[in-house]
C-alpha cells in the first residue's frame, strides 16, 4: 500500500484489515488500563480511516545519502533522510499536491536541507494544516533567514495549483536555532490570513498556526460527543482544563450555566474567546494559565464538573494533587495516552472519586494511539 510503511515512523497497522487493528488496539488499551480495563465499554470506530490528518508537519531532507531534496517524515533512526509522503494514506490529496509542488519548486532552485549537525543549507519544515468541513488550507514554510530565493513565485505557483480546497493563508517562519523545532517566532504573513476555520459539531471554529486543534476532525466529532453524553444532565458550572481553543467548553456550553476555560497558550485562548462569539455562545469564559497554578482560584460556585484534556503525559503531580482537592460532582478525564491516565487514577480515586466508565474513541487509524475518556463521580456529592 505505501513504499514507506515499516521505514516512515507513521503508521503502524497499514497490512491487516481495520477490523483488525480495532481488535488489536481494543487489547493494547486494556493491557494500558490495567486493573480499570473492565470498566472499558465502547470502543468507537474512526469516522474515515484513510486522508483523515488535518495538520502536517514535514521536513526537509534528502532521499537517501545525498540523494535528491526530499520533503516528508524523517525516516526512523534517520537524522536527514526523510520519505516524501506521495502514496501516504493519512493525508488527503490537496496535501500532497502541495507537497509536490513545494519539492519541484525548491528542486530547481539553489537551495539545500537544513543539515541538522552541520548547519548549513536554508530549507527546514513545511506545516499543512486544513479544515476538513471547509476546505481551507492554512500553510507556512520554515527556512533560516538566509533564503536567497524570492518567495512571490513560490506563493503565485501555490495559489494557482488545481486542488478541491482552498488556500487561505501562507506563512513563513525564519528559523536559525540550531533545534530540529517548528518555531512560533519571526513570522510574516505571506499571503491572506494566519488562520483558518473548521466546521465541528454544528460550531465554527477560528485556529491559527500554532494552536492545538485536534488532528482528525471527523474523529474529534466522535471524541466530542462521548464527552458530552458524559457530562450527563449537568450541572451549574463547567472547568475545562486544557481547553486549547475551547472546543469541549462550547461543545457543552448549552448544560451548562456556565464553562471556564483554561489554557497556557494565549493565542489559543485569544482564538476561544473569538470562537465563543463566532458560536454566539455567552456563557463561557477564557483564561491564559498554567493549570498547575490557577485550578484552586477559578472555582465556581454551586455544582461542577471538570474536564481534564492533559498533553500526553497526562496530569502534572501538582495538578492532580489541585484537582484531587476539588469537589467536583464529575471529573471526565480525556486521555491521548491512556497509560498516563491510568497513572494518574489513584490518586483522584483515593480522593473520593468512583470511576463510572471508560470509553475509547479511534482518533488515529493505522497508528497505534486511540483517545480514551473516562467518567468519574464524587461519592460525597
Ligand atoms: N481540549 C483541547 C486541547 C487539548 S491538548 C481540544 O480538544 O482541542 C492539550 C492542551 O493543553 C494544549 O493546548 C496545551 O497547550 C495545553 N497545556 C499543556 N500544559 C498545560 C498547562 N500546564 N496548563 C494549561 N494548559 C496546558
Amino acid at each position: 500500500m505505501c513504499i514507506h510503511f515499516g521505514r516512515c515512523g507513521g503508521c503502524t497497522y497499514l497490512d491487516i484489515p481495520y477490523e483488525e487493528e480495532l481488535k488489536i488496539k481494543r487489547e493494547l488499551l486494556e493491557s494500558d488500563l490495567g486493573e480499570y480495563a473492565s470498566l472499558l465499554g465502547e470502543f468507537h470506530p474512526a469516522p474515515i480511516t484513510a486522508a483523515y490528518r488535518n495538520k502536517m508537519e514535514l521536513a526537509f531532507g534528502d532521499e537517501g545519502k545525498d540523494g535528491c531534496l526530499a520533503l516528508g517524515m524523517r525516516k526512523k533512526r534517520s537524522m536527514y533522510e526523510v520519505a516524501t509522503p506521495t502514496d501516504c494514506i493519512l493525508i488527503c490529496d490537496d496535501f500532497k499536491k502541495i507537497i509536490n509542488y513545494v519539492l519541484a519548486f525548491f528542486r530547481a532552485t539553489q537551495e539545500t536541507f537544513f543539515h541538522r549537525k552541520l548547519h548549513t543549507g536554508t530549507l527546514r519544515h513545511l506545516t499543512l494544516r486544513r479544515g476538513e468541513f471547509t476546505g481551507e488550507i492554512l500553510l507556512m514554510l520554515s527556512t533560516t533567514s538566509t533564503l536567497k530565493t524570492p518567495l512571490k513565485p513560490f506563493i503565485e505557483g501555490l495559489i494557482a495549483l488545481p486542488i478541491e480546497g482552498k488556500i487561505v493563508g501562507i506563512l513563513h517562519a525564519a528559523n536559525d536555532g540550531v533545534a530540529d523545532a517548528v518555531k512560533n517566532e519571526n513570522i510574516t504573513l505571506l499571503h491572506g490570513r494566519d488562520h483558518y476555520y473548521e466546521n465541528i459539531c454544528n460550531l465554527k471554529f477560528k485556529v491559527s498556526m500554532f494552536s492545538f486543534f485536534q488532528t482528525n476532525s471527523r474523529g474529534a466529532e466522535v471524541l466530542y460527543d462521548v464527552i458530552k453524553k458524559f457530562t450527563g444532565e449537568g450541572a451549574d458550572a463547567a472547568l475545562d482544563l486544557y481547553c486549547g481553543t475551547g472546543t469541549i467548553s462550547q461543545v457543552i456550553a448549552s448544560h451548562y450555566k456556565k464553562v471556564v476555560g483554561v489554557e497556557l497558550i494565549d493565542e489559543a485562548i485569544l482564538a476561544a474567546r473569538e470562537n465563543a462569539q463566532l458560536n454566539n455562545i455567552n456563557n463561557c469564559e477564557f483564561f491564559t494559565g498554567d493549570v498547575n497554578d490557577k485550578v484552586e482560584a477559578i472555582t465556581p460556585q454551586g455544582s461542577y464538573t471538570i474536564i481534564v484534556d492533559p498533553p500526553r503525559d497526562g496530569l502534572h503531580p501538582k495538578a492532580l494533587e489541585k484537582i484531587s482537592a476539588l469537589s467536583a460532582e464529575r471529573l471526565i478525564y480525556v486521555a491521548c495516552k491512556p497509560k498516563s491516565m491510568t497513572r494518574d487514577l489513584p490518586i483522584l480515586l483515593q480522593s473520593g472519586y468512583t470511576l463510572e466508565k471508560i470509553e475509547a474513541v479511534d482518533m488515529f487509524p493505522r497508528t497505534p494511539h486511540v483517545e480514551a475518556i473516562a467518567v468519574l463521580r464524587r461519592a460525597d456529592t
